[in-house]
Formats: C-alpha cells, structure tokens, sequence
C-alpha cells in the first residue's frame, strides 16, 4: 500500500486542486464575511453570547455553526458534538481530531443522570517501558514525538460512536454531512492554524511528504485567510459516515493508519492491524465532589484532570476566596499554593486506574484536603511533596511527562437541556505530524512517562501494553443543589488545563464572574514550581507581590483555549477563549 503520493500524481493533483481552489475562491470569497477578527496584541474581543434554549461554544465559527444547525435540526449535544468534531478536525487539524483522543462528559437531563466517556490513545501490544529509550537513555521530547512511535490507537471515532449508540437522536451519517461538504467545498484557513504552520508550532511538521503537500502546497505554508478543501478527508468522512466507527478501525483507513506509523522509518511505531480492531471506547464513572452548595463534576483515570482540579478546590474550599479581588496577590498566592499540593499528588499517583492502582476516592476525601490545606501559609510552600491520601499505594515515584499546547475543548447545551463537555486532542500541534487520508495522526505517548522506573521504584505512568497515558484533559460539568446543570467548561493547554479549568470554575463559583469574564481573565498558574504569569496582561501586576511571599516567577504566554457555557437566571451564557478564535453561540 503507497503511504505517500509518488511524484508524478502529486504535480498533476497540485494543478488540478489548484484549480479547483482558484475557482473557488472567485466564487466564495467575495460573498463571505470575514469569519476570524483579527488578533490585538494575542487576543480576539470576545462577548459574551446569550441564548435562551440550546447553546454551543467551540474552538472555530464553522464547527460552532454546525453544531447550532444540528441542534436546530432536531438533534441532541451527541449529535451535535459530532458534527462539531468532524468540522474541528477539518478546520483546526493542528489540535484535534479522528487521529486522536479526546474524553467526554455527558448530562442526561431527562434522566438526571452524568456519564463519562473514555476515549483516550492506548499504546499498541507490542509497547513497553523501554518505547522512548535508546541507548538506555530517555530519548529527547522533540525527537520522540514525530513519525510513528508516539502513535496511540486513536479513541475519538469509538468514543463518538459509543456516544450516540447510546444516547444520539438523528441518523449517524447525517452528522457528517456539514464536514463532508466543508472539506469538499472549502473553508477559510484561520489565524490561529495560518500562524502555526508559518510559525511550524511542531518542528516535524512537513517531514513527511503527505503532511507537506497539505499544509505548504508548492512549497508554500498555506496563508491564513485561504480557502482551502480536504478531499481525502471527505473521502474518509464519507467511509466512517457509512460503515460506522468499523470503517476507521478496520479495513483500508486502519491499514493506512499502521503502515504509516511503521514506515515512519526515521522514528517508526509499534501499531497493528489488531491494535486498531480491538480498540474500545469505556464508559466510565465520573469524579465529583461538593463544592460549597454545587457539585462539580470532572473525569476520572486516566485522565488526572478530574480529580486534580477537584483537589485545587477543595484545598481551597475554607479560605474564603471571595474575600479578595480575583486578580489579587492574595487569590493568586493561595491559589498557586493549592495547585501545588494538588500536582505533587498527581505526578505520584494518577495514571490509567486499569493498569496501576490510582486511590481516586482517597485523593478527594475531605478529610485528607483538610489536612493538606494546612500546609498553605502566608509564603509560598516551595517544592510539594506527595501526600498520603486513603488507600494509596505510596511506593510510586513521581515523575514528569511533558505536555505541549495543542488539543481543544467544545461545550454544548441543547434544547432539551442535556450537557456535553468534551476536551479532543492530537497532544502536540499537529500531533506525530503523520497525515493519513487528510486527517494527523496523535502522539498522545508521549504523556507517558519515559523513564519506567527511579531509584529502583515503578513509575506509574510508565509505558505498558494497551495501556493510556495519563492526561491532564479536564471535562467539567457543574449542578446546583437541585441537581440542575449549570456549568460546562474545559480547556486545551497541556498540563496547565488543570490550572485554567480550576481558576475558571472559582471566576463563577466564588468571584460570580459571568463565564466570559472568568474566561478572559488573566492567568496565573502553577505546575508545582514557578508560578507563571500570563505576558501582556494586568497578571504581571502581581509579579512583586508574589515574589514577596517567596515565590519564583515567570511571565509567559498562557495559551488556554477555554469554551464554556452558564446557566443563570436570566438564560444561558456562553464564552470563548479570547487567546483563540473560537466562538459562543446559541438560541
Ligand atoms: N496531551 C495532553 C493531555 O492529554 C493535552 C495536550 C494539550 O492540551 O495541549 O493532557
């Protein structure tokens, strides 16, 4: 099977779509309207969207406007958080996409009742502790994630299918019908993706040759403002529109995904036909815990999002946050001191529950959080150290796995007031930088840990068989007391989405900020070690004060991509990340 185009077809298929594309944009272009505001100093103005019956807020107008049309179509959050995907993975396929995972929460307001779904990358069978090693050394980040050896079997696919087997409205394949006919008609080329492939945000993007025929045709990064078509990714819709998630898990698009994950021959992969057959998607228990009068909803294993933000509120739940302005040394200080009791507990004990045993209960209990609050003062803390929560098994060793700023989050409410919340990801931008039938494919692997084991001692995040690494990914749902819904919020951002997701549910809950506000605001965030604070906003105001206390800071870009939406009295609000250019929208 031919992973990459020979030559002779590529020059002929470059003048034929060139073609296709000029004539397009003669048609087009003059009839729309610019669909991206432009950047000011890194950030779009954003307003907050009001609706009164169904709302959608994602990374991109087209895949928002798709989800709002299925929605108005009769469609549920399922349907609709399809077709947003599909859209997501054509028009922003630096961040997510059917190449990838992603997980997902689910609010059935009928029945009252919270699902959480479990579509993260697994490491082929043939995987181990030893995958990013050579020469008995961990091998560098950058090397190991292009070509084929980060590559995860991909969930997002089953996961959908899962999802709407057990809850969608409309057929299936209508849901692929806006992304087929985008990807065949063409689509605007946004800011955001414009600037990463100028910018190769991934360094790899364009060594391999399928990959660079997409993004740099002629040799030249496609410009922001472009129309540009995905024929090869309509083909591909068009097959999982048809036979169902076993159009992409087994047959031509599975033997393409694994021959090019193993021809990759400059960093080949482990992937196998079976790999990708067996692949499942897991419903699984969410993690919730009260906050003060709401209960707050995230994902569990093997994502450490759920429970980490859900440890940085409850550690924080008794210091009356409210008392101080959000954007205060104050709320930053004890904020940043929370965040770091939370992450010296996840590096130590979360990984995939299925393989190592992760003390999910014990790492919320109430009572352990109480104890561990003692531990904030006045100064800062310094390094944390892991706690001993109930149940843990405290012989892991911590340790680190880095995580780039790519992936995206979308939140939906429909008419009937069901939820989705759902955080997609291809890890780094653009992933391994691996193209197969016009879609990336992850290298979500490298959330592993490299190393298997310190001082003698396993490391839970370590590589093994059909195992997922761990995540930062943090789906949340908030209820009222009554058990209606009344938050959905996620972010993109690496290892940091724990931080934004948890300051942007106090910006509600504790500051009563309306969502976009709580969006906008300026970061600060803490990994359990600098506190960084986000360049070119009134965050650095902070600077002195924080360094008062002891603490080490950074100014930095702090590329969060949170889409969130409110219900409040007067109906819903929606807000957008305005360091991305996604948007709210609703009815
Ligand atoms: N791979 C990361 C994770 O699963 C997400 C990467 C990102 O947000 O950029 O937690």
């Amino acid at each position: 099977m031919k992973i990459r185009m020979g030559k002779s077809n590529q020059s002929l298929i470059i003048v034929i779509s060139t073609l296709l594309s000029l004539s397009f944009m003669v048609s087009s272009i003059s009839a729309k309207e610019a669909r991206y505001p432009e950047f000011g100093n890194g950030r779009i103005p954003q307003i907050k969207a009001k609706a009164s019956e169904y709302m959608v807020s994602s990374a991109n107008p087209y895949a928002t406007e798709a989800g709002l049309r299925i929605i108005e179509k009769g469609g549920n959050a399922i349907d609709a958080a399809i077709a947003v995907q599909m859209i997501l993975n054509l028009v922003e396929p630096e961040s997510s996409g059917i190449g990838g995972g992603a997980f997902s929460l689910y609010w059935d307001n009928a029945n009252k009742k919270l699902t959480s779904y479990d579509g993260r990358e697994k490491a082929p069978m043939l995987a181990d502790g030893k995958l990013f090693q050579q020469n008995g050394k961990n091998m560098n980040w950058w090397e190991a994630l292009a070509g084929g050896r980060a590559v995860g079997v991909p969930g997002v696919v089953a996961m959908l299918e899962k999802t709407h087997k057990a809850h969608g409205k409309l057929p299936w394949a209508d849901l692929f019908e806006d992304a087929i006919s985008l990807a065949e008609e063409g689509f605007e080329i946004s800011p955001k993706l414009g600037a990463s492939i100028l910018n190769k945000t991934n360094p790899a993007l364009g060594r391999y040759e399928e990959t660079w025929e997409y993004f740099f045709p002629e040799g030249k990064p496609i410009a922001a403002g472009t129309i540009q078509t995905n024929p090869d990714f309509a083909m591909t819709l068009r097959r999982i529109a048809f036979l169902g998630a076993k159009g992409f898990y087994k047959g031509e698009i599975a033997m393409d995904i694994v021959a090019a994950v193993n021809e990759a021959t400059d960093n080949p992969g482990l992937l196998s036909v079976s790999d990708m057959a067996n692949y499942e998607a897991i419903e699984r228990a969410p993690v919730c815990a009260d906050y003060k009068e709401y209960k707050v909803c995230g994902m569990g294993p093997p994502t450490s999002g759920g429970m980490t933000v859900l440890q940085i509120l409850k550690l924080l739940e008794d210091k009356n946050l409210a008392q101080y302005a959000p954007l205060s040394v104050e709320s930053a200080h004890l904020f940043s001191q929370a965040a770091k009791l939370a992450y010296a507990d996840r590096g130590k004990y979360m990984a995939d529950a299925d393989f190592v045993k992760v003390p999910v209960e014990g790492l919320i209990d109430s009572d352990y959080l109480k104890e561990r609050a003692k531990l904030i003062t006045e100064k800062d803390m310094g390094k944390a150290t892991a706690g001993a929560p109930p149940n843990a098994d405290t012989n892991w060793k911590d340790a680190k796995s880095p995580e780039q700023a790519s992936t995206t989050h979308f939140s939906i409410i429909d008419k009937e007031g069901n939820g989705f919340s759902m955080t997609s990801s291809i890890e780094m931008a653009f992933g391994s930088t691996l193209m197969v039938r016009g879609f990336l494919l992850n290298n979500q692997l490298t959330d592993f840990s490299f190393s298997e084991e310190k001082d003698g001692d396993k490391i839970a995040n370590r590589v093994q068989p059909g195992k997922r690494p761990r995540s930062s990914m943090s789906p949340f749902m908030v209820f009222d007391k009554d058990d209606n819904l009344m938050m959905v919020i996620g972010s993109p951002g690496g290892s940091r989405i724990i931080n934004y997701v948890a300051k942007t549910l106090l910006g509600v809950l504790e500051w009563n900020m309306d969502i976009q506000n709580a969006i906008s605001m300026p970061h600060y965030v803490n990994r359990n070690g600098n506190t960084d604070l986000e360049k070119s906003t009134d965050a650095i105001s902070l600077k002195e004060g924080l360094e008062a206390k002891g603490h080490k800071v950074s100014v930095r870009d702090l590329n969060s991509g949170l889409h969130g939406i409110v219900r409040t009295k007067e109906g819903l609000e929606g807000g957008a990340d305005p360091r991305r250019v996604g948007k709210a929208l609703g009815k």
